[in-house]
């Protein structure tokens, strides 16, 4: 391997050198591929129980060192260092669920007298789960641990081998989870890759001999492989949550959701609350208290027990000034004086008066949340609607067939009644509909996607 060819990682919080990762070439990914083939065989051959000790072992070691990784991992990202505790145990039990789910899958048998011509018991059809193959798994910035692992897993425990490619920020806690993964599963099974998605992204997700992509990431870079990707994918992209808050709801739970929701990892998850909706009769009381709430939000470095830190990059912060200036130029009232310090932005609430304003409809991915007064719910229902991206809208009422109405006119993957959007509990269906993704994962649903059906028939 080229020694020289390795970009620094560094802390996002003081720029401080937190290790490096090769920059793989061509042929390096060329060798990953044909590791992951020649391997594949053997592999989907395993017996399931051996696959789940495998996998209880890497969990186990995952809890083991979950205050070295989680250390690295808020450094490298600055995630705040209790989340990060809790994405690595929250991984480590997907693990442990995910393998032990695998168990409980079964071929099935098919009579084929159903149809006109066929005799009774003459045609019996056995559907058996086999593996697709070679899964890409790439995985974004701001759950390295977490959405790679729930990628890792579905597809290994299904048989397939894998190519893995982090996101480069996050390579070094996506490297120790490889690590540990590799101390337990034959060698060439698992194959990370580094280097810049700009760079060998294509060459990747273009290979002979990638079977299926499974991928986390931009609505940018998700609209961009499927242009070019020759096999199926599935995609997790941007998400842009709507919390709709009725004249019905119980202020103070709304309120704490929505805090946390919009403003935890700060800002920076796609399940992120990013835009409030609240109706006429509850504006006021509602707004004082969320400011009240956002005030005493904690920002410092990720180390410390904070709520809002560092954004990823400086881009990212450029990009969330450039909606505060857009929104505070068409007229929004800011709830404080907006302050923020290179990558550092402080929480900020914006009231929005005009629809037009980008942040009512672009993804911030920081911590500034636009907040708009409707009067009735069928136009909250048509302003979230009107949104490219579908994860999950949230509708805060006390009253159940309100909820039931909202929850059945939004074009999202999920609504969620009276909480914040979440992923999880993990054994959920998770899909976004429109800009936010192709495909749904789960336990279950991501496994199946990873596996396909081969059919035998038996002729009597
Ligand atoms: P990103 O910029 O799209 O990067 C995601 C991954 O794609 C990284 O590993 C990146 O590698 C790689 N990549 C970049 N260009 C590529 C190319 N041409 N071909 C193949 N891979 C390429 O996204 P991000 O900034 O890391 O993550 C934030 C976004 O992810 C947000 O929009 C968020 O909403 C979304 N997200 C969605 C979900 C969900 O479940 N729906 C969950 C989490 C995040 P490099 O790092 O080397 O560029």
């Amino acid at each position: 391997m080229d020694s020289d060819n390795r970009t620094n990682v560094l802390s996002v919080s003081n720029d401080s050198e937190l290790g490096s990762y090769v920059n793989a070439s061509k042929e390096q990914v060329d060798k990953a591929y044909e590791a992951a083939r020649s391997s594949q065989k053997e592999w989907g051959n395993i017996e399931i129980y051996k696959k789940v000790d495998m996998f209880n072992k890497v969990a186990d070691e995952l809890l083991d060192r979950k205050n070295d990784i989680a250390k690295i991992l808020s450094e490298e990202i600055a995630k705040p260092i209790k989340d990060s505790l809790s994405e690595v145990e929250r991984t480590a039990l997907l693990i442990k669920t995910t393998a032990e789910y695998a168990k409980t899958l079964r071929s099935e048998s098919i009579d084929g007298d159903s149809e006109r011509g066929y005799k009774k018991n003459q045609k019996l059809g056995i559907t058996r789960k086999i593996p697709v193959g070679i899964v890409l798994c790439i995985s974004p910035f701001n759950y390295p641990i977490n959405l790679s692992a729930s990628k890792l897993v579905p597809a290994l425990i299904g048989g397939n081998t894998v190519v893995f490619k982090s996101s480069s920020q996050g390579a070094l806690s996506a490297f120790l989870l490889a690590e540990i993964f590799n101390k337990y599963l034959p060698r060439g099974v698992l194959n990370f890759i580094t280097g810049s998605g700009s760079e060998i992204g294509d060459y990747l997700i273009t290979h002979k001999e990638v079977d299926i992509i499974n991928f986390t990431g931009s609505t940018q870079v998700g609209e961009h492989i499927r242009q070019i990707s020759r096999v199926p994918y599935l995609l997790e992209l941007g998400g842009k949550d709507f919390g709709i808050v009725s004249n019905k709801a119980n202020i103070d739970k709304a309120v704490s959701e929505i805090v946390k929701g919009a403003f935890s990892y700060s800002g920076q998850r796609c399940t992120a609350i990013k835009t409030v909706l609240v109706q006429n009769e509850v504006y006021d009381n509602f707004y004082s208290k969320l400011k009240e709430s956002v005030m005493k939000l904690k920002v410092g470095i990720p180390s410390d027990d904070v709520n809002v830190s560092f954004l990823i990059n400086q881009k990212a912060a450029d990009y969330v000034n450039s909606l505060i200036d857009d929104a505070l130029s068409k007229g929004a009232t800011p709830s404080w004086e907006r302050k923020h310090e290179g990558k550092m932005i402080y929480p900020l609430l914006l009231e929005v008066k005009d629809l037009s304003t980008r942040i009512m409809y672009e993804e911030q991915f920081g911590p500034v949340l636009p907040i708009y007064k409707f009067n009735t719910l069928e136009e909250a229902i048509e302003i979230t609607n009107k949104s490219k991206f579908g994860l999950q809208g949230d509708i805060f009422t006390d009253d159940i067939n309100e909820a039931f109405k909202v929850a059945n006119s939004l074009n999202t993957g999920t609504v969620q009644i009276n909480a914040k959007s979440d992923r999880g509990p993990d054994n959920f269906p998770f899909a976004g509909t429109k800009d936010s993704g192709t495909g749904t994962q789960g336990i279950k649903e991501s496994i199946l996607n990873m596996m396909k059906d081969k059919l035998i028939v038996v002729n009597l």
